[in-house]
């Protein structure tokens, strides 16, 4: 995983691991970033959950008919109960809304009914003016981070998001929850019924969705100290509330479970979070020493690999994998401490075997890139390059991933082919200065004409557009 804090002596030891590596899930060309959202929005960046997020939208955008709109679920490093659609093409779920829903049920319930937002064209022509922001600044804006002054320029000064951009100006987060993504009372109930509607056609009961939303209703009546932001955009009367459960309980699939396996997975999810995002007492506190399930151990040896000792961490992901061989994530964590750790040759064989198991490998297979360059073995630069390029295929946008094949380059002195990876990993992180100018200088070493050189010239020649919020 990626994106999460590990405050450990691990970065001092080991220059070569990208341990916060905050890495941008889409840093799109096409769009400016807000300069102070240029290190990348603290995005989580995670094979495994990611692949379960996957096969919890991939159903329900389906039988929603919006299976070709490719949605991606995108997650937030951020420990508060929020999940929204900004756009057609992106779910952001947060951290925390993974971490507390008890089922999967309970999350598929959520982004039902954030399906059903999609569904409806609510905010339409806010969607419309999103369509080609890059997730950075969706997130900039969002966390309040100032990208909406370019929207308050766009002119639209009658529509939301020009109001919203005025708005931010004075209260960035609580200016946009509440206005830029607020729903209407009707579109809540519409989005409601589009959920439950989706659940029912695919099978699933609606009771996650309507003991979520119940929940989140009452915390809003009964504390002050703790809102989540999701009821500020999505609002919770408790006449929803009771609709919702009416529906509910109508549908012939209410009393039905989760598959055992799917809510082993879904433990596991939810373990590896706290794991990565909570401090070790509060680990220890929800998954005590003497909690021996799979999702308590491994909550724990990630917790021991972020905060103690490497050996220790290893030797727990090392039991783990014997009680579960098969899970190439666990093969995958052992890796990644082992590189951390500063042990490169000996995560390579953990890494490759998760590379090869895990069903979309793209995220492990960079992080395998990284462990064979990381040892500086000329022998292995070969498979690095090979192994970067295949997985950059399938992302990207990975600044990480060009940054790898920028080092592997260099080691072969192939410095034409270095100089545009860097200039590739420094445009995916939105620093499009330092990318121009890598990229010229690529130029110089390609021929004139050839493929490298007219990628170079392409990043060479970029201009940023005016704002990141209008169609060109
Ligand atoms: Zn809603």
């Amino acid at each position: 995983m990626t994106g999460t804090e590990r405050p450990t002596r691990a970065r001092r030891a080991t220059p070569a691991a990208r341990i916060i590596a905050l890495v941008a899930a889409t840093a799109l060309a096409g769009t400016s970033l807000p300069a102070r959202a240029q290190k990348g929005p603290p995005i989580v960046r995670d094979a495994e959950i990611e692949q379960l997020l996957r096969e919890y939208t991939q159903p329900l955008l389906k039988t929603a008919g919006l299976a070709q709109q490719n949605v991606q679920s995108v997650i937030i490093n951020d420990r508060s109960f929020n999940a929204f659609v900004a756009d057609g093409r992106r779910i952001f779920v947060n951290a925390g809304a993974l971490m507390d829903s008890e089922t999967p049920n309970q999350i598929i319930g959520v982004l039902a009914h954030e399906t059903g937002h999609i569904a409806g064209g609510h905010l339409a022509r806010l969607r419309e003016q999103l369509a080609n922001a890059t997730t950075q600044s969706i997130l900039a804006m969002i966390l309040g981070v100032g990208a909406m002054v370019a929207a308050g320029r766009s002119g639209n000064s009658s529509s939301g998001i020009g109001q919203a951009g005025a708005a931010a100006l004075a209260g960035p987060t609580q200016a946009i929850q509440n206005s830029l993504f607020s729903y209407l009372r009707a579109q809540e109930d519409q989005a409601d019924r589009a959920g439950v509607k989706f659940l029912t056609a695919t099978g699933q009961s609606a009771k996650g969705m309507s003991e979520t939303f119940k929940r989140l209703a009452d915390q809003t009546l009964y504390q002050t100290r703790y809102i989540s932001p999701y009821t500020q955009s999505h609002p919770l009367p408790s006449e929803r509330v009771a609709a919702l459960e009416g529906m509910a309980r109508q549908s012939p699939y209410w009393d039905h479970k989760d598959p055992p396996a799917l809510q082993a997975r879904h433990d596991l999810m939810r373990a590896k979070l706290y794991g990565f995002v909570e401090r070790p007492d509060t680990v220890s506190r929800r998954y005590p020493p003497n909690d021996n399930s799979l999702a308590a151990r491994y909550a724990r040896a990630i917790s021991t690999y972020r905060f103690g000792d490497p050996r220790a961490a290893v030797a727990q992901i090392d039991a783990l994998i014997q009680a579960q061989p098969q899970n190439p994530y666990f093969h995958e964590l052992k890796g990644q401490a082992l590189l951390e750790a500063g042990r490169p040759a000996e995560a390579i064989a953990p890494l490759r075997h998760a590379a090869q198991t895990a069903p979309s490998p793209a995220l492990i297979q960079i992080m395998l890139g990284q462990a064979l360059v990381a040892t500086r073995d000329r022998a292995r630069v070969d498979e690095a390059v090979s192994i970067l390029q295949t997985a950059l295929t399938r992302e990207p946008e990975s600044s990480d991933g060009y940054s790898q094949l920028a080092m592997a380059y260099g080691q072969k002195n192939d410095l034409a082919h270095a100089d545009l990876a860097s200039a590739q990993a420094a445009f995916m992180r939105g620093d499009v200065k330092t990318a121009r100018e890598i990229a010229a200088r690529a130029k110089t070493r390609f021929p004139v004409g050839s493929p490298g050189w007219v990628k170079a010239d392409d990043i060479a020649s970029y201009k940023p557009p005016q704002s990141a919020f209008m169609r060109n």
